[in-house]
């Protein structure tokens, strides 16, 4: 900051001093102290050269001007215009004298005198960074390039490279802007103006892939009735000093030697990222879903293996029970005879089997229906199943006819029961008001006889019972 300080007393030293030094010519004098205010004109948009900013003159040439005022002592006077080709028009029609930054076109110096360069600027070809590069305009034949109409790269393109689509934009800015867009394939521009916009806008997109053979060289011009006038100008050109160049280009183009960050490879690790976490999601979400039917179809086994355990439970128990009476079937009660005959031989136990047949059963389904009789059968399943104690069992053996085994129960214990169960069957109620009876056979296993043996006994028992006159127990000798 204390340079820059520094630097501005010596750029107004430097004018002061030269002020001091200039000499005008006695003409030239004479012609500045009659004309106390002279009119200018400038482009109004034409940043960082020139423009006109609430009804004020900035930019490089406003400096260039100050420093005019100074080294004449006339008072160079802004006459506003809106737009670029409203100065142009002032200028043809003599509202102003003298014109900023012009660069020399041969239609111009029909009207215009033009005074030695004061700036040269390089024109650039721009277009979008993925084209190739072109060196100059001859690349561009067939191609739109946007051109401010009547700058002066407008009519050196015209006039030199016809076979250019020109297309006129608004200003550079609008080229730059209409280039992004795809709009045009290229635009011209200064280096300083696009320096400025390409960091102002981030034109990122955008690139210099060629040069105009025609540089911008932007003097002062003036009404062709004022000669003298560029003879001021030119002496006055002449007295700036290069420090004071370098100091007004400095002010207006900011502009430093910076790297931006290299987006292409955070791009690259961005992309990367984006489709391992795309991966990552999928992965995420099918196994998920994966889980979800796992999930589902072991449900369903678990289903199914519940509903195989109860078919098999389902299975078993109908593979040992009579359907009708829900007593054990008459070869599982078979199997239990056996096994419980040889528990009690080794243990030396007690067991006792009641055989039991219904009486006259062939009258009841004659008189009643088989259905009744039937249900007299399942009515009789259910009183022998809540007479038998736990360890004891009950078989269908035959039709009407059924086996009761006592485990460790002597022909007494096993009475008892039978003539509970007699007494229950009495209970039995029969459309008819008839008595369900039934005879009984009692034998208590002997240890060293078979089932047979064992059978036989209890059965003789019970035709014993039968032969007595019915609806009686019988114990087997
Ligand atoms: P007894 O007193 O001498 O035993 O005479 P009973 O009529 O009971 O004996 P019998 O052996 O002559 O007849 C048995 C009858 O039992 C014959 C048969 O129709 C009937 N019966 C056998 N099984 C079933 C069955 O599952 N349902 C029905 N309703 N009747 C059956
Ligand atoms: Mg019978
Ligand atoms: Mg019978």
């Amino acid at each position: 900051m204390h340079l820059r300080v520094c630097l501005l007393l010596i750029v107004f030293f430097t004018v002061s001093s030269g002020a001091s030094q200039l000499k005008f010519s006695q003409e030239e004098q004479a012609y500045l102290n009659n004309h106390k205010e002279i009119l200018y004109c400038i482009d109004p948009d034409w940043m960082p050269f020139e423009k006109i900013e609430n009804g004020q003159h900035i930019g490089m040439s406003s400096d260039y001007f100050r420093l005019f005022s100074e080294l004449s002592g006339a008072n160079f006077k802004l006459h506003v215009v809106p737009d670029w080709q409203h100065s142009m028009y002032a200028i043809k029609q003599g509202d102003c004298t003298v014109f900023s930054f012009l660069n020399f076109t041969q239609s111009r110096s029909e009207y215009l005198l033009f005074s030695d360069v004061i700036l040269n600027s390089q024109n650039v070809i721009v277009a979008r960074s993925n084209v190739k590069y072109l060196v100059d305009h001859t690349g561009l034949s067939g191609k739109t390039l946007g051109l401010v109409p009547d700058y002066a790269q407008d009519e050196y393109v015209k006039n030199y490279y016809p076979e250019i689509n020109v297309v006129p934009i608004q200003n550079e800015l609008d080229g730059l802007k209409r280039v992004t867009k795809g709009e045009l394939d290229a635009t011209s521009a200064s280096i300083h103006l696009f320096s400025m916009y390409a960091e102002k806008y981030n034109f990122d997109d955008l690139k210099i892939v060629g040069y105009s053979r025609r540089n911008d060289e932007l003097r002062v011009a003036v009404v062709k009735t004022e000669p003298i006038l560029i003879d001021i100008f030119n002496k006055m050109i002449g007295a700036i000093e290069e420090q004071q160049h370098i100091e007004i280009f400095k002010k207006w183009n900011p502009v430093a030697y910076e790297e931006k960050p290299d987006a292409t490879l955070a791009w690259q690790i961005a992309t990367i990222l984006l489709v391992l976490s795309i991966f990552l999601v999928e992965r995420f979400v099918s196994s998920k879903r994966a889980n979800h039917k796992l999930l589902k179809i072991n449900e369903q086994l678990r289903t199914t293996q519940h509903q195989l355990e109860q078919q098999n439970i389902q299975l078993k128990y109908l593979s040992i029970h009579d359907g009708l009476t829900k007593v054990h079937n008459r070869k599982h009660i078979y199997d239990l005879m056996r096994k419980n005959t040889n528990l009690a031989k080794r243990h030396d136990k007690p067991l006792t089997m009641i055989l039991i047949d219904l009486d006259d059963f062939k009258s009841i389904n004659d008189a009643l229906g088989h259905a009744e009789g039937d249900m007299v059968l399942e009515r009789f399943g259910q009183i022998l199943l809540a007479s038998i104690r736990a360890g004891d069992a009950a078989g269908r053996w035959g039709g009407e006819e059924f086996i009761v085994l006592c485990q460790e129960t002597t022909i007494l214990g096993a009475h008892d029961m039978a003539e509970r169960i007699r007494a229950a069957a009495l209970d039995i109620q029969l459309k008819n008001n008839r008595r369900v009876t039934c005879s009984v056979g009692i034998a208590q296993l002997i240890f060293d006889e078979t089932i047979e043996q064992w059978f036989e006994r209890a059965d003789k028992a019970m035709y014993q019972a039968k032969a007595d006159g019915r609806n009686r127990i019988v114990i087997a000798p």
